[in-house]
């Protein structure tokens, strides 16, 4: 491979799009290929361990739905690496035959694959090992969402992206849920009968676990106090004796341990996020975090937007089928994150259905106004043909 040839091309699709296993399996990766081709794409991000559900196909010729299980590994792990947590793999794909079939045939055609991972929220291994999963100050369970400050988690990360650097040999590795859990990212069905603010919903899933609490102890904040006050405000706020924004004064003063204890949070995910890339140090493999969040609150969530700067080189942010929302989200970003030609839009096909068709081209723009001009559009094999064809039709725009 010549330097700065392929291999540069293989790192940086301009526009790429996801998909999952069976959107290639059963249409056959190489008619898929062909028509991506087509429609100018030059990258797949492929769900190599994501959750579980109902999948609705409107073009796989084998299927109309398509029932994943949760927690899946789509590639065979080397188990030994994984230690503590034993991931589950997929029955039929797990034996990685698949994949690497897939990675072949997409570098033959100089397209770059891009793993695309669910790191922490994951049901099956929170059910399977109930140590690992987040506790809120009231002692609830924060099923489904494995805590980053525990080391067994963090060890099932490392080995993951080092598996899929070195072993599967992938070019990007683009990781979702790799920070604390948001009360809306849980992917059961949920039951709330009374509204739910921001605010609360964050100290409803504050994860008070036994590494949370060394954290804090660590760093002189006296846990047991500030658990108890969290608590007690959670406990008001679901009684409605306390509201959500004067919840939010609480969280947002500086001098509040709530605060000190968001500078640990941050701290836990920071470390993490070098620690993951120190795992595929000497691979080709780059790691992508996906920002899901809006910047001014995905601190929340232990994400330290500038220590992202220093980190890597790629980031995925979110738009929305809003493109006054998005084109403030993108001017927060490209503000605080200066990667410049680092900034990976996701755009989502299902925003394009029907009349906001016209919406999709704006929504380019307003990327491309702010120097973006790579893209990843959501997902293949859930999008109708014809939503597909716009992609070939922004490529000429
Ligand atoms: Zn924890």
């Amino acid at each position: 491979m010549a330097l700065g040839g392929p291999n540069h091309l293989h790192r940086s699709p301009a526009r790429a799009i996801r998909a999952f296993v069976w959107d290639l399996a059963d249409e056959g990766i190489h008619e898929v290929l062909d028509r991506l081709a087509q429609l100018g794409i030059d990258g797949i991000n492929l769900a190599l361990a994501y959750h579980g559900g109902r999948f609705y196909c409107p073009h796989n010729r084998r299927h109309g739905m398509v029932h994943a299980p949760d927690g899946a590994l789509y590639f065979q792990p080397l188990l030994s690496c994984y230690e503590a947590l034993r991931p589950r793999v997929h029955p039929e794909y797990g034996s990685g035959v698949f994949v690497a079939r897939a990675r072949e045939a997409l570098h033959e055609r100089n397209m770059s694959m891009t793993a695309w991972v669910v790191l922490f929220n994951n049901l099956t291994l929170s059910m399977s090992y109930p140590n690992v999963t987040g506790v809120n100050a009231l002692g609830d369970r924060i099923e489904g969402a494995l805590c980053p400050a525990n080391p067994d988690v963090r060890t099932y990360a490392q080995a993951l992206v080092e598996d899929l650097a070195s072993r599967v040999g992938v070019d990007v590795i683009e990781i979702e849920d790799f920070s604390f859990a948001s009360h809306l990212s849980y992917t059961g069905p949920r039951w709330i009968g009374i509204p739910i603010g921001p605010n609360l919903g964050y100290l409803l899933t504050l994860c008070f676990c036994q590494h949370c609490r060394h954290r804090a102890e660590e760093a002189n904040i006296e846990i047991g106090a500030l658990k108890y006050h969290v608590e007690r405000m959670v406990r008001q706020g679901l009684s409605g004796s306390l509201s959500d924004r004067r919840i939010g004064d609480e969280i947002a003063d500086p001098y509040n341990p709530i605060s000190r204890y968001a500078e640990t949070r941050s701290e836990t995910i920071t470390t993490l996020l070098d620690e993951l890339n120190e795992s595929i140090a000497g691979t080709k493999a780059l790691i992508q975090p996906i920002l899901s969040e809006h910047p001014d609150e995905i601190w929340r969530w232990g994400v330290e937007l500038r220590a992202l700067r220093e980190r890597f080189q790629s980031v995925t942010i979110p738009t929305t089928c809003s493109i006054n929302a998005t084109h403030a989200c993108l001017d927060r970003y490209a503000e605080i994150l200066e990667l410049e030609r680092g900034l990976v839009a996701d755009i989502r096909l299902r925003d394009a259905e029907g009349e906001a068709n016209r919406s999709l081209a704006g929504l380019i723009d307003a990327c491309e106004g702010f120097g973006i001009d790579r893209f990843v559009f959501s997902h293949y094999g859930l999008a109708r043909l014809d939503t597909l064809d716009l992609i070939g039709s922004l490529a000429h725009h």
